[in-house]
């Protein structure tokens, strides 16, 4: 199949050249990220593949569907981003990637974890001055502590299990309770409880409206004073506006994010000669106790080689016909 490629990345582009000779697809790669405007990109092709921050709302659709698309191959996990119901009316099938290396996004939640707690982050750079002074370094330890986790899915349970090698109490709040993870020792409790009880949070259920704003003013209120809040799932989970009250009031103990609410507009860009636009960002950036990083939680090669392993897969079963495994339905 003809592909267009959209957001494309160096490094998106090295993983799925690595993968296409096994594939009869021709992909062509562009920078652009999908919008109503850039989807005329996708012109003479037959698919395209989008990511996280590509628009897949009703205009978007519309404009790809009547150039002749008929999959949109995402190369991620979570699909908030696309109107599943204009999809449908449009007969667009959307396929995923559900599951690339969960170890990689909980990995990445205890590494901002880690560098929140011991504060290495500073200690990096007072180093590099040869500044070797401990004043204002004090961290905690993670062992005995009591985690929350927010969504215990693949990523969830591969960081209930890393959190269980810590030797941390673990409350899990879920819609569905996982066997697995009550037979590793996680307590299964009322979102209300997992607030209260808590010193870290951690969130990985998918954006859905159920869960937009799932950390608001009310939420914030129930948590333990000093919490620790950590995001690797989506931006929209969380209320930028309460989190920063929550921080100056020194209710939050300390944030690590690797997804921001308006992300779309800043994150996959280097913006470091431009001035910055957005005043929560540019407000939580200068808070201390709060790590940011630009959605980077899935960037592991393992990660990457799944990713075009199994996008190439959804193409090749879209084009022959067969079952789709991953297929995203409304
Ligand atoms: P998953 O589908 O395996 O698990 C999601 C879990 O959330 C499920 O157990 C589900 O029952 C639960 N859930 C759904 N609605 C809920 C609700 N209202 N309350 C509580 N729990 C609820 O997904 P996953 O692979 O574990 O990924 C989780 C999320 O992580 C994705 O949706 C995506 O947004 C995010 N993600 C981020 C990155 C990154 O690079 N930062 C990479 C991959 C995925």
């Amino acid at each position: 199949m003809r592909v267009a490629f959209f957001s494309t990345k160096k490094y998106d582009r090295e993983s799925f050249e690595k993968w296409l000779p096994n594939y009869p697809h021709q992909i062509s790669f562009f920078e652009a990220k999908l919008d109503q405007r850039s989807a005329i990109l996708a012109q003479d092709h037959e698919a395209i593949c989008a990511f996280v921050n590509d628009q897949l709302d009703k205009a978007p659709l519309e404009v790809l569907a009547s150039q002749g698309i008929k999959l949109i191959a995402l190369r991620c996990a979570g699909y908030n981003q696309v109107d599943l119901e204009a999809a449908k009316k449009l007969n667009l099938k959307i396929v995923r990637v559900p599951a690339y290396s969960p170890e990689a996004v909980a990995e990445h939640a205890f590494a901002l974890i880690l560098t929140l707690s011991r504060k290495t982050h500073k200690a990096y750079n007072r180093v590099r001055e040869s500044n070797f002074s401990l004043e204002g370094l004090t961290g905690c330890n993670i062992h005995g502590k009591t985690i929350g986790v927010i969504g215990t899915g693949a990523i969830g349970r591969a960081f209930c299990r890393i959190a269980k090698g810590f030797g941390c109490r673990i409350l899990a709040y879920d819609i569905f309770e996982n066997p697995e993870m009550k037979s590793l020792g996680v307590e299964y409790c009322s979102l209300h409880e997992l607030f209260s009880e808590s010193s870290i949070i951690s969130l990985h259920c998918p954006l859905t409206p159920e869960t937009h704003h799932i950390i608001n003013k009310k939420s914030l209120r129930r948590i333990q004073d000093g919490c620790m809040l950590i995001n690797t799932s989506r931006g929209g989970l969380i209320e930028t506006k309460s989190v920063i009250s929550a921080l100056k009031k020194g209710k939050i103990g300390f944030l690590g994010i690797d997804v921001y609410e308006q992300e779309e507009d800043l994150f996959f860009q280097n913006l470091s000669e431009q001035i910055l636009q957005d005043e929560q960002i540019a407000r939580l950036m200068t808070f201390p106790n709060v790590l940011i990083t630009g959605h980077q939680a899935f960037l592991t090669r393992e990660a990457l080689d799944q990713i075009a392993e199994t996008t190439l897969e959804n193409i090749s079963a879209f084009e022959e016909n067969k079952e789709l495994l991953n297929e995203v339905k409304l």
